[in-house]
C-alpha cells in the first residue's frame, strides 16, 4: 500500500505558511506501515487540483488531501474530488445539523455559505471534525481511495488520528506493519570518521536501515526498522542504536533526540550539584539553553554575560594581567572565567566560553572560530580549545552546544 499526500493552499506555495500537514502525515503513515512515495502541494485552483489527483491516482493507492474544505470561494477540494471521482456532491443532513449546532451553541446564525460544508461526493464516508466546522470525507474513484481532511493543523491531526485511522485500520490498509526510527547523536568527531567507523554495519544493514545526517552541532545516526508490530520494530531499532552508540563511547551527544541540556539537567539533579555560566562570545546562549529545561532552577544558579573585557575583570573578577598577557580569547582567560564564576555563584560547576565569532576580529594567531572553554567541576578546572568553522551564527551555536556537551561528559558516569 502506498500513499500520496496532497496539501492544498496557495499560501503554502507562496511560502507564507509552512506546510506542517505533509510531514505530520508522512510520519504517521509510515509508522503504521503505509509507504509515502510522493507529496504534492497545489494552489487553490480546481483544474490543477484535479490534475494532481489524476497524477497521484496513476502512482498511489491512497491519496490524502488537506485544506480547502472551508466555506469560502477558494475552498475547492470537494469540487475537485467530485469532478475527479465523477461523483456528484450531495447534501448530508446529519452533517448540516451538526454544523448548525456549532453556530447555535455560540448564539450565532449559521451563514448560508456554510451549507457547502455538508456536501460530499455521493457515497462518501464522512469524517467528524471535533475541533472545527468542516467535516472531512473518504471516497473512492478511479481505483484509489481519497481522504480529504481540513487544512487547519489541529483539526487535521485530530481527524486523522480519531476518524481516518480507524477506517484505514478497518479496511486493513493501516497496521500491516510498522516503521520505527531511533537515533543516536554524536558530537566531537567528523562526519567522515563516523562513516568510517560504522561502514561495515552500514553496508550490511537493510532492516533496520541506517542513515547519517550532519548538522553543525551534531551528527545523527538514524536506524529505521520495519516489522509486523511497533514493538518489534522498536526493539530492532533500539538494538542497532545501542550497538552504534557503543562505537562512540566518548562522543554521545544524545539518544533519540535528547538534548545535552536535558542530560545535564538529569545528572545535576541526581547528583544534587549546581552550575553557573560565564559567557563571552555566546553571551547567554548557554544560559538560555540550560534554562529551557523545566526544573533547571534546582541546579542552575545564574550566569554572567561578560562580553567586554571590563565586564570580565570588573564583574567576573578575571585578573587584568591575564587579559593583558594572553588576551581575552585565551585558555588562561577561559580558566579564570570559569573559576571566578563558580566562586561568585558558589556553584559546584561552572562553564565559561570566550572566542571569536566573526566575521571580523580574527587574526593569524587568533582566527575567526577560535573558542576557548573552561570547565570547573568540584575544585578542578580544565580548558579546551576549539576551531569552529562556519558563519557567526553557526560558530556561536557550536560553541554553546559543545560547552554543554563537554560539561555533561565531565559529570556523568
Ligand atoms: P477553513 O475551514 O478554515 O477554511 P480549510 O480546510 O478550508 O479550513 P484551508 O482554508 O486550506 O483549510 O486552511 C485553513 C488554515 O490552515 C489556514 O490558516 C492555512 O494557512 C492553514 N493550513 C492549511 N494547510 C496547511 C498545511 N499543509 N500546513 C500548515 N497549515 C496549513
Ligand atoms: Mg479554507
Amino acid at each position: 500500500m502506498n500513499a500520496e499526500v496532497i496539501t492544498a493552499g496557495t499560501e503554502l506555495l507562496l511560502g507564507d505558511v509552512i506546510d506542517t500537514n505533509a510531514p505530520y502525515l508522512s510520519g504517521k503513515l509510515s509508522q503504521c506501515g503505509i509507504d509515502v512515495y510522493y507529496r504534492t502541494t497545489v494552489g487553490d485552483n480546481k483544474e490543477r487540483l484535479v490534475r494532481a489527483l489524476e497524477t497521484a491516482a496513476g502512482r498511489s493507492n491512497l491519496i490524502i488531501i488537506t485544506g480547502g474544505l472551508g466555506p469560502t470561494v477558494d475552498d475547492i477540494t470537494r469540487y475537485a474530488v467530485s469532478e475527479f471521482a465523477k461523483k456528484n456532491l450531495v447534501r448530508n443532513e446529519k452533517s448540516l445539523l451538526k454544523i448548525r449546532g456549532f453556530f447555535d451553541v455560540r448564539g450565532i446564525k449559521m451563514p448560508e455559505s456554510n451549507i457547502i460544508q455538508s456536501m460530499f461526493p455521493e457515497g462518501s464516508l464522512i469524517l467528524e471534525n471535533r475541533n472545527g466546522t468542516a467535516p472531512g470525507f473518504i471516497t473512492e474513484g478511479k481505483g484509489v481511495i481519497i481522504a480529504a481532511l481540513p487544512g487547519v493543523p489541529w483539526e487535521m491531526e485530530e481527524m486523522f488520528q480519531n476518524a481516518l485511522m480507524p477506517v484505514l485500520e478497518k479496511k486493513g490498509i493501516a497496521g500491516r506493519g510498522a516503521l520505527v526510527s531511533r537515533t543516536v547523536e554524536i558530537a566531537g568527531v567528523s562526519e567522515s570518521l563516523v562513516n568510517d567507523r560504522i561502514k561495515d554495519l552500514f553496508e550490511k544493514s537493510i532492516n533496520p536501515s541506517i542513515a547519517v545526517l550532519a548538522a553543525p552541532e551534531k551528527i545523527t545516526i538514524r536506524a529505521t526498522a520495519k516489522a509486523e508490530t511497533v514493538k518489534k520494530a522498536a526493539d530492532m531499532a533500539d538494538e542497532l542504536i545501542t550497538r552504534l552508540a557503543a562505537m562512540f563511547p566518548d562522543n554521545i551527544y544524545g539518544i533519540n533526540g535528547e538534548k545535552p541540556q536535558q542530560a545535564l539537567g538529569r545528572i545535576f539533579t541526581n547528583k544534587n550539584m549546581t552550575i553557573s555560566t560565564a559567557e563571552s562570545c555566546t553571551a547567554g546562549m548557554i544560559a538560555a539553553a540550560l534554562t529551557e529545561i523545566p526544573g533547571s532552577t534546582a541546579y542552575y544558579m545564574g550566569g554572567i554575560n561578560s562580553y567586554s573585557n571590563e565586564s570580565k575583570t570588573d564583574i567576573l573578577g578575571v585578573k587584568s594581567e591575564v587579559i593583558e598577557k594572553y588576551g581575552a580569547v585565551s585558555g588562561q582567560c577561559a580558566e579564570e572565567m570559569a573559576e571566578s564564576c563558580a566562586r561568585l555563584f558558589k556553584t559546584d560547576a561552572a562553564v565559561s566560553v570566550t572566542g571569536i565569532a566573526g566575521p571580523g576580529g580574527g587574526s593569524r594567531e587568533k582566527p575567526v572560530g577560535l573558542v576557548f572553554m573552561g570547565f570547573y567541576v568540584n575544585g578542578k578546572t580544565d580548558v579546551m580549545k576549539f576551531n569552529f568553522p562556519g558563519s557567526r551564527d553557526i560558530i556561536r551555536r557550536q560553541a554553546s552546544s559543545n560547552a554543554i556537551f563537554e560539561m555533561v561528559k565531565r559529570v556523568r558516569g
